[in-house]
């Protein structure tokens, strides 16, 4: 039966993706399940998506309820549940105002607009600079690849936006080298995801925000993969004592349903998007927005955090145990329920060998195993998913 919809599938989906062999139809906790039932355990979460797992009554019952209510009414008119996700957005990233779009890339467009926004506003003139990092992942549309550092996606698409300039991720001084009386924003992800899990060196973001500051740029971090929860505080640049002046956020914050947002200070958006700058037809719907709200709700309730703090330290120890273990595995690094196991080779087989027996598992390049479970997993779930992976690294 998965045979014939994976053949279907190959002619009609223009091949974007070289998917694995596989037909999803549902889910269930921390649980997938193909159309022929074979179950699997998750530690994709639909790309740091599910951070409540699947089939959670209450987010489910809160989506029904506004389906039946009213899904839509664009951005001509106020609707509660934006205006709820708004305020709750503000509380969650310590930002001041908040614009909701359908997708992470499109979040990474507006904060991009904003930047260049504000800086022609405080000087008039049109040709600012923007700093991004080796290495990072901002998205596909054309902004967000303009300032994403990897050559292969970039190149078939050129000319990209311009003056954009690449720095070294964790490099101060390379930061510092591109630095010009033009440039207005630097943008960079608090923990690189794509490019292979890197964390932010404390030292380093805290001397890109002097620097900001002292210079007058903006900075931008992009939290739509390591925010909302996935290092153990709703966005990681709190652990660093650092604000963004503009954030990204998207994958977790709908649960599934696609939506985004970037955020700024006051002090920003006074001199940055106003009216007939910047739109869109379906960001910010109700059904969107009580996605939205009732994830940030269940945060509290559930006290997702403090499940993500008790687990990553597990988690961390027993990669550790691999690390040890076998020598093809260099290291493993990351923070809080994102991480990556650093091999000395291709890591493909070794995800291909853990789907047939049942766990889904993803990677940062070539050669790294990426874990953004969903941040509802259990030790269980840890000791199930370490063991399934050893048994694959003994038969690899
Ligand atoms: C996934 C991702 C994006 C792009 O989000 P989409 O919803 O796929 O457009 C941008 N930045 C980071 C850090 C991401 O991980």
């Amino acid at each position: 039966m998965m045979k014939e919809y994976i053949e279907q599938a190959e002619k009609d989906l223009l091949h974007t993706y070289n998917r694995y062999q596989i037909v999803l139809d549902r889910g269930e906790g921390v649980h997938l399940y193909d159309i022929e039932g074979k179950e699997y355990l998750d530690f994709c979460a639909g790309i740091a998506v599910f951070a409540l797992g699947y089939g959670h009554k209450g987010f489910n019952d809160v989506l029904k309820a506004q389906i039946d209510k009213l899904t839509h009414t664009s951005n001509y008119y106020y609707n509660v549940p934006a205006i709820e996700a708004a305020r709750k957005m503000k509380k969650a990233t310590g930002m001041d105002r908040v614009f909701f779009t359908n997708s992470g890339a499109e979040a990474v467009e507006g904060a991009l607009k904003a930047a260049r926004k504000y800086a022609y506003t405080m000087d008039g003139t049109t040709d600012h600079e923007i700093i991004a990092m080796e290495h990072s992942f901002h998205g596909r549309t054309m902004g967000a690849l303009s300032v994403t550092g990897n050559p292969h996606y970039r190149e078939a698409f050129e000319p990209l936006i311009g003056n954009i300039k690449f720095a070294t991720f964790n490099d101060f001084d390379s930061v510092l080298s591109q630095v010009t009386d033009k440039t207005c924003a630097i943008i960079m992800e608090t923990v690189q995801g794509e490019g292979g899990i890197y964390p932010a060196e404390p030292d380093f973001l805290q001397k890109v925000r002097a620097l900001c500051d002292e210079k007058g740029i903006l900075l931008i971090l992009d939290e739509i993969q390591c925010g909302m929860g996935r290092t153990g505080s709703m966005y990681a640049y709190e652990q660093y004592g650092v604000m963004p002046d503009i954030m990204t956020t998207a994958k977790a914050i709908g649960n599934g349903v696609p939506v985004g947002a970037f955020a700024m200070t006051e002090k920003v958006a006074e001199k940055s998007l106003v009216a007939g700058d910047h739109g869109t037809t379906y960001g910010g719907n109700p059904l969107a927005c009580a996605a939205i709200s009732k994830v940030l709700d269940i945060f509290g309730e559930e006290k997702i955090l403090d499940n993500v703090r008790g687990i990553a330290p597990y988690l961390e120890e027993k990669l550790n145990k691999l690390v040890e273990k076998y020598d093809f595995i260099q290291c493993q690094r990351g923070m809080g329920l994102m991480r990556g196991l650093v091999f000395t080779c291709p890591v493909g087989p070794v995800i291909n060998k853990a789907l047939e027996k049942g766990l889904i598992l993803i990677n940062a390049g070539t050669n790294i195993i990426r874990f953004v479970p969903p941040l509802v997993i259990s030790k269980e779930n840890v000791d199930c998913m370490i063991s399934l992976l050893d048994e694959c690294l003994q038969e690899c």
